[in-house]
């Protein structure tokens, strides 16, 4: 079963999103619709908003995915986008719960947690021709309690995973992605749409929580967390009244 269509592995880069866009644009023929870059040794990762990913050498993964739309079934409307680190989130959630971790939870937008902490990050972004969106992700594989970047990460190891399989967890999360890929876009063109969305809202540990937003300049609303509407935005319940938020405009969410 071909879980991919090209895989690169690269003994070390600064970031392997922004050598994908790159290498994607220049030579589109030679990158096509899962094409996938790896290292684990990724120097200048960035999170969202570009804040620093940063893990020691050899104890994680930086794996990036390109996805050309126009190679999909149904459709992937840029409205759709906001789903896509979503549904590697719950990809990552499936491949690192089958390699024996337990307590996997998804964050909105973007996270994977275990005990409530950072064990991957997910980063989505386009191409600047907007044919083809790379998906990153950065999973914390060995890294030991005293050289967590950050006190809210952790690793596979230290949730208990002795010997994380990298290329068993690869494999998982590339199958389920796939998967997961292809439903969305099938989902996009169909009156039933909402296959996918419920999914991706059962699997969403943020669904149904009292969260914490901080927007941008600093403002912070507190509200529940109901659900996902159409585009992959948290819907929430402020005092204000109903809303939904979109990654972009959210700084940080805590619980
Ligand atoms: P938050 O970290 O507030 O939940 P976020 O989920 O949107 O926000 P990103 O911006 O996507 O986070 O990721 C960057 C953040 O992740 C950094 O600011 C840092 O706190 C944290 N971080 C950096 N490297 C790692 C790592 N290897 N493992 C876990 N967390 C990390």
């Amino acid at each position: 079963r071909a879980i991919a269509s090209r895989i690169v592995v690269v003994p070390s880069t600064g970031s392997t999103n922004r050598d994908l866009i790159a290498q994607a644009s220049e030579a589109p023929a030679q990158w096509p619709h899962l094409s996938v870059l790896i290292t684990d040794d990724q120097t200048a990762g960035r999170g969202r908003l570009d804040r620093q990913w940063s893990a020691p050498a050899g104890t994680s993964l930086a794996i990036s995915v390109l996805l050309r739309p126009d190679e999909l079934p149904g459709s992937l409307p840029v409205g759709a986008f906001g789903w896509l680190p979503l549904i590697a989130g719950v990809a990552m959630k499936r491949a690192v719960t089958a390699a024996g971790a337990r307590g996997a939870e998804l964050k909105w937008p973007n996270d994977v947690l275990i005990e409530g902490r950072k064990v991957c990050g997910i980063l989505a972004e386009l191409l600047p021709d907007a044919s083809a969106v790379v998906v990153g992700s950065g999973l914390n594989l060995t890294i030991g309690a005293d050289e967590l970047p950050v006190e809210t990460a952790t690793s596979l190891q230290l949730a208990g995973v002795e010997e994380p399989d990298p290329d068993a967890i690869l494999a998982a999360y590339l199958d389920e992605l796939r998967v997961l890929t292809y439903e969305l876009a099938n989902a996009q063109g169909n009156a039933d749409g909402s296959g996918i969305r419920s999914l991706i809202e059962r699997e969403c540990a943020t669904v149904g929580r009292d969260v914490r937003i901080e927007l941008p300049g600093g403002r912070i609303e507190r509200a529940r967390a109901t659900g996902l509407d159409e585009g992959g935005r948290l819907m929430v319940i402020t005092d204000a009244g109903p809303a939904a938020v979109a990654a972009g405009d959210v700084t940080h969410l805590r619980y």
